[in-house]
């Protein structure tokens, strides 16, 4: 063997690099996987020209562990390398790499394999590294060891058939890595996909034999990834259980989809993939982790948030494209221009498909709106041009579970819900169930109510505000009376004189005082209720997305309401008519408290004397 030394400035570059890749460790394995996964690709196109490269029938991956000798060994059947090769591509280029590496991006996590330094991240976890190769040139094989100094040696090797065993010495107080268990994991997480055979170990297959009933056990080759994987094939050539299935080797223990979005580009970059809808019932607290960046088959990240926009990362599935920049920073990630295009292919993409679905079958997509609503919603807060696209097919459902768009909404609820200032206005209600009797009310009046009842919704009802240039007012159902819910240009004589409301003001006043509601007495139709609780949709929705922003400033805001004393009420004006100060007071105190009960405020001791009260005024 003969002795070199790795020319460069530096002499402690592995040192650096494994402080910059110490949370990436584990990458190592994949890296070099893919180095060999890149020389058998290579034999094969050699073949494929017609050149002589021997054998190329059987070129699988094999990596093996050795636990008494301390080794993993990664060997492939690709070009191999002549000594020459071996000086050339591992010492110089791969050095040169590291030095541009270090004075490049010094601050920066990156990813290694983009360096031409993939084959040094074996420092990472081995003490000596050894190559056994033979090229397919025909000449003697190599044979290299370094324990990863600056130091090397290279001799010839005894290597017999075409191709490299690269063998890793691993470090004594990493030995996981020469555990079985360990290796399936990676391979499983970084190699799953990778466009070439890889054996791992072996396992048991049984037969039934022929015309009888004995069984036969086979050793064979275990397998361990997909060198097909549907994204990389075409999607005329796939069945809806081609993806389903799919889904399942990636999602195990997840439900079905609702649907999927094959992507496929190739200019002005290039990108496979597919994407899954998960169902999300209206959670956005949902994993954001689950689509699977790939380059060619090589698992890169599970971290998309720069490269597919935010809303989307709410999507399941898979994204492969060798023009993603892996070698820079993330946040130099969202300016790249590169990425610009596909995050806004990805958009498109995502919001015709959605189009499509609404105007071919509209009933499939109503149905599916509990899911994919939450998504549309919040893309178009975050996305202006899926907003453009989306507002056409974004929809409301209204309490009796009719679906309606935007324009459908306005021109059914034109005639009723005009207020005096030519405001449309919609109504809604954030649940059925609390705001039942105020829904109950409003939809005798003919009014139509709508369900808005996601975390987004607030911020979601303020953005078409904002687009609809004024023309178009939300309104909780109990935002206000009804009278005022939809105002219109209707005087109400009240029946008390002034002196009176000063009195009716008063009594309610004292009982309100504490728990921050503010007194209100209105002149409205006898048939109102006597007395209401509102909360301003103002307020109320500043303090809802306040509390949703994690904003403690308006979330801890004091509860502030309208108590409404509806003065043409008759039990308002009784209440006036009786004796002493006393029954007038217990007369409030019962029509306060039924206003609480109402909006579910009524609680505890106060709850208790309500019902001691009652009982007390039946007898
Ligand atoms: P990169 O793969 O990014 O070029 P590496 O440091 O991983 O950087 O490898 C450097 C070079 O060494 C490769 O470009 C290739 O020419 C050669 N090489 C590495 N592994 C193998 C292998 N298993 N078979 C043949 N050549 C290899």
């Amino acid at each position: 063997m003969q002795k070199g030394t790795i020319s460069v400035q530096t002499d402690n570059i592995l040192p650096i690099i494994k402080q910059y890749l110490y949370s990436d460790q584990e990458i190592f394995l994949r890296e070099l996987v893919a180095n060999a996964v890149d020389a058998t690709q290579k034999l094969l196109t050699l073949a494929n020209r017609g050149e002589d490269v021997g054998d190329v029938e059987e070129v699988l991956i094999e990596v093996s562990v050795d636990q008494e000798a301390g080794t993993l060994t990664i060997s492939d059947k690709g070009i191999g390398m002549t000594q020459d090769e071996v000086e050339k591509y591992i010492t110089q280029i791969a050095f040169s790499g590291a030095k541009e590496f270090v004075e490049k991006y010094k601050d920066a996590k990156t990813v290694i394999g983009h360096f031409g330094l993939g084959f040094y991240s074996a420092f990472m976890v081995a003490d000596k590294v050894e190559i056994h190769t033979k090229s397919y040139k025909n000449e003697a094989g190599a044979h290299w060891v370094s324990d990863g100094g600056t130091e090397y040696e290279i001799g010839e090797s005894d290597k017999a058939d075409r191709g490299t065993d690269i063998i890793l010495h691993i470090d004594k107080e990493l030995s996981e890595y020469t555990q079985e268990y360990r290796i399936n994991e990676l391979l499983t997480k970084y190699c799953r996909f990778l466009p070439i055979e890889i054996k791992f170990g072996t396992e048991t297959q049984t037969i039934k034999k022929e015309d009888s009933e004995e069984e036969e056990t086979f050793e064979v080759d275990k397998i361990v990834n997909e060198p097909n994987p549907i994204w990389a094939k075409k999607p005329a050539d796939l069945t809806d259980e081609d993806y389903l299935n799919f889904y399942k080797i990636l999602y195990p223990h997840s439900e079905d989809p609702l649907f999927w979005i094959h992507l496929n580009v190739d200019y002005p970059f290039n990108l496979t993939g597919v994407l899954y809808f998960p169902k999300l019932r209206n959670n956005l607290e949902i994993r954001k982790d689950r689509i699977h960046l790939y380059c060619n088959q090589v698992f890169v990240t599970e971290q998309t948030e720069n490269i597919v926009p935010e809303f989307l990362t709410l999507l399941h599935g898979v994204i492969d494209s060798p023009d993603i920049p892996l070698n820079v920073s993330r946040s130099y990630l969202q300016s790249d221009p590169e990425v610009k295009k596909i995050n806004r292919y990805i958009t498109k993409k995502v919001a015709s498909k959605l189009e499509e679905m609404f105007k071919n079958d509209r009933e499939n997509f109503e149905t599916k709106w509990e899911h994919i609503g939450v998504l549309i919603k919040y893309g178009m807060l975050s996305e202006e041009k899926f907003y453009e696209k989306a507002k056409n097919f974004v929809v409301f459902e209204d309490t009796n579970g009719k679906f309606a768009t935007l324009e459908e909404l306005k021109e059914n609820i034109k005639d009723l819900q005009t207020d005096k200032d030519d405001k449309l206005v919609v109504l809604y209600t954030s649940n059925t169930n609390e705001q039942f009797s105020y829904i109950d009310a409003v939809i005798n009046k003919g009014y139509q109510v709508i369900k808005l009842d996601t975390m987004l919704d607030p911020h979601f009802i303020n953005k078409l505000e904002q687009t609809q240039e004024g023309k178009v007012n939300f309104k909780r159902v109990d935002a206000d009376t009804i009278d005022k819910l939809i105002e219109k240009d209707i005087k109400i004589d009240s029946v008390l004189n002034e002196e009176q409301t000063t009195k009716v003001t008063d009594l309610f006043k004292s009982e309100v005082a504490e728990s921050g509601g503010i007194v209100n007495v209105q002149a409205l139709s006898p048939s109102e209720p006597p007395v209401l609780i509102t909360r301003t949709e103002f307020m109320r929705r500043m303090k809802d997305m306040s509390a949703m922003g994690g904003d403690n400033m308006m979330g801890n805001m004091p509860d502030m309401y309208n108590l409404v004393v509806n003065a043409n009420h008759p039990l308002v004006s009784k209440i006036l008519e009786r004796k002493t100060e006393k029954t007038q007071q217990k007369l409030t105190k019962q029509l306060f408290d039924l206003a609480l009960l109402q909006q579910g405020m009524l609680q505890g001791e106060k709850l208790a004397q309500f019902v001691s009260r009652s009982v007390d005024l039946l007898k």
